[in-house]
């Protein structure tokens, strides 16, 4: 039996908003949900949020969906699943220790790639050229996409009915034709305002778990290796001070002490360079941070270089790599027969699925339909794509 506002007045419990700064995203700013519903007994509404997130299917679906390296390669690759922890891990010590809501951050962490199709940026490169005559295809928008419309959980409602903060950090890129649409949500886009500091949290907390991550799987692939690493000076610099202390050490344990020391020292920096930009604009409101074109949350400048300096390293030497753009091409054969074959066809979609583009056809148009279509192929895993692509002899 769900419990009353009356036994949450027993709850021996203490305040969950405990520990916020004025600017942390507190839940008496919160503009809400689209649809009001009672306020939870004994949980904050941005645990509420993040507690729907972890319940989604399309949030089980991650554990099967790659950025760089396909499921199937080895078990010790970081999936979309262990990538969002991550992130969230990263993004909730930071909120912490800057006041910030850990709840919310967390919440908008676990849902950022809940959008993404199968097989990473190249499936979402196929499936925007698929897309192009149809109103293309953003992988930020479709995780809102996700958590607005498509998650069927709810008797009262379709999607998730998550708060406005949280979704106004799920959407952290918008074309402007699209913002133009989502009314409160988009207005920020035109306007070049930023959104609130958990959202911008979330978003550096994703760029720095994947540069770091990459470099441990691409090391372990094979695919990079450390010699070549230490053209990256952040890399090289963390790299000596752990062979100066372990001289011993093997080389395995090694790059996992690199890799920690670097997310550490970035870690530590974004704390404090952040908490530095919020004295300097006497922030005393979540709101004061929406109002600014900057962000607040950011590195130091020298560590914002060593960052660019390894995603540079990272574009050239892993997500460029032959091995690498092999698997990407193939990838967006399959993510592009897949689309068109379900858009030439719709009798080849299970049958909601079906039901569904049909109707979105004849109201809507042949782009409503194939709206329907995308949106089945990138709830695909990679695996399951890859079934589908040989279920229906597309190869
Ligand atoms: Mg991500």
């Amino acid at each position: 039996m769900a419990p009353s506002d009356q036994d949450a007045a027993r709850f021996p419990i203490v305040d969950p908003e405990r520990g916020l700064a004025p600017y942390g995203a507190a839940g008496r700013y919160s503009r809400g949900r689209r649809f009001a519903e009672p306020a939870p007994a004994y949980r904050t509404e941005y645990q509420r949020d993040r507690d729907r997130v972890v319940h989604a299917t399309a949030f089980r679906r991650l554990e099967y969906k790659t950025q760089v390296f396909v499921n199937h390669e080895g078990d010790h690759y970081r999936t979309r699943l262990t990538h969002s922890l991550e992130v969230a891990q990263i993004a909730r010590t930071v909120a912490r220790a800057l006041g910030l809501n850990e709840d919310l951050v967390e919440a908008i962490s676990l849902a950022h790639d809940l959008g993404h199709t199968p097989f990473g940026h190249a499936g979402q490169d196929a499936l925007n050229a698929c897309m192009a005559d149809f109103g293309g295809f953003e992988h930020n928008l479709q995780s809102l996409r996700v958590v607005d419309e498509l998650e069927n959980r709810y008797a009262k409602f379709s999607g998730l009915n998550l708060t406005f903060e949280t979704r106004e950090g799920i959407l952290k890129h918008c074309s402007a034709r699209n913002a133009r649409q989502l009314g409160e949500l988009g207005r920020r886009f035109l306007k070049r305002r930023q959104p609130g500091l958990e959202a911008q949290l979330a978003n550096v907390a994703d760029e720095l778990a994947y540069n770091n991550h990459d470099v441990d799987d691409g090391l372990r692939a094979g695919l990079l290796d450390v010699a070549t690493l230490t053209q990256v000076p952040f890399f090289a610099e963390q790299l000596l001070a752990v062979q100066r202390g372990h001289p011993r050490a093997d080389q395995r344990s090694i790059i996992h002490e690199v890799v920690r020391r670097m997310i550490d020292t970035l870690v530590t920096d974004l704390v404090t360079a952040s908490a530095a930009r919020f004295k300097d604009h006497g922030l005393n409101h979540p709101d004061d941070a929406r109002q600014l074109g900057e962000p607040l949350i950011g590195f130091s400048r020298s560590c914002a270089e060593s960052q660019q300096a390894l995603k540079a390293f990272l574009r050239r030497h892993l997500y460029q790599h032959p091995k690498v753009k092999q698997m990407t091409e193939r990838a967006q054969a399959v993510v592009v027969a897949l689309f068109n074959a379900l858009q030439a066809d719709y009798s080849l979609l299970p049958a909601a699925h079906r039901a569904r583009a049909e109707t979105a056809h004849r109201e809507g148009g042949a782009a409503a339909g194939a709206r329907i279509v995308a949106d089945y192929v990138a709830g695909m895993t990679d695996r399951f794509a890859l079934q589908v692509f040989e279920h229906l002899n597309l190869s």
